[in-house]
């Protein structure tokens, strides 16, 4: 069987993960999976079925039988509805760090991410892959960037969206979601210890990319 490979790309909110995780995944012709969008897809069933996304008992009651697929061309699908928009408004963001601190809604999504990378290459983003998703991943980088410098891409990022936020939404949202996410028992925000740190606040997204598709080569000798 031919081997697969497993990237993890780890790290704060709005580091631009997602954007560098997407371009190295399609350069190398692997799947990308995006972990955060899975967590907001449950923080938005949550609050569609009028629950409580600060209350375990409640939230954890949307969790049988929900789909969650992640189609190619970015859509996000939760019960086969598509959610691709509405998980990035603000009433999301705000929340889904409280979901994503409960741990039967981790283990449900854990699994899921599981399955996704067992049959295939993969490249996933989010806050646990090398510590605790997959443990294995052949590279793992912990992309990091200032509070700043993360917040100013995604106020640009919500603009080009037609999102609407203030810069100062924006800063208070991720210094937020950074300190539940590092401060949760179970599978936290945390550097593993193979991985290797990526400070990107000076670097274009080319050289991002540029950076973590070399680091791949030199660790498994697959070339883009
Ligand atoms: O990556 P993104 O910023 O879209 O993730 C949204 C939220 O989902 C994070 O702030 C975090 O609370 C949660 N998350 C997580 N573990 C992951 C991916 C995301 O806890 N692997």
């Amino acid at each position: 069987m031919k081997e697969t490979y497993s990237i993890a790309i780890d790290g704060p909110a709005a580091a631009g993960k997602s954007t560098v995780a997407k371009r190295v995944a399609k350069a190398l012709n692997y799947t990308y999976i995006d972990t955060g969008a899975m967590y907001r897809a449950v923080t938005y069933a949550v609050i569609k079925a009028g629950l409580d996304p600060q209350n375990e008992e409640e939230s954890i009651t949307v969790l049988p039988g929900m789909t969650i697929d992640l189609l190619e061309d970015g859509t996000v699908l939760c019960n086969g509805e598509d959610v691709t928009k509405v998980i990035r408004t603000p009433l999301v963001s705000g929340n889904v760090s409280y979901i994503a601190a409960m741990k039967p809604i981790r283990l449900a999504l854990v699994d899921m991410q599981r399955e996704l990378a067992n049959k295939r290459s993969v490249v996933m983003d989010g806050r646990d892959i090398g510590t605790y998703v997959l443990p294995d991943a052949q590279v793992k980088i912990f992309q990091i960037a200032s509070v700043e410098c993360r917040a100013k891409r995604r106020y640009d990022e919500n603009v080009s969206k037609g999102i609407p936020t203030s810069m100062e939404d924006v800063i208070e949202d991720v210094k937020k979601r950074d300190y539940i996410d590092s401060h949760r028992d179970f599978a936290p925000l945390k550097q593993a210890e193979d991985a290797i740190p990526l400070d990107t606040s000076e670097m274009n997204i080319e050289e991002v990319v540029n950076a973590i598709l070399s680091i791949i080569e030199e660790k498994t000798g697959v070339k883009a």
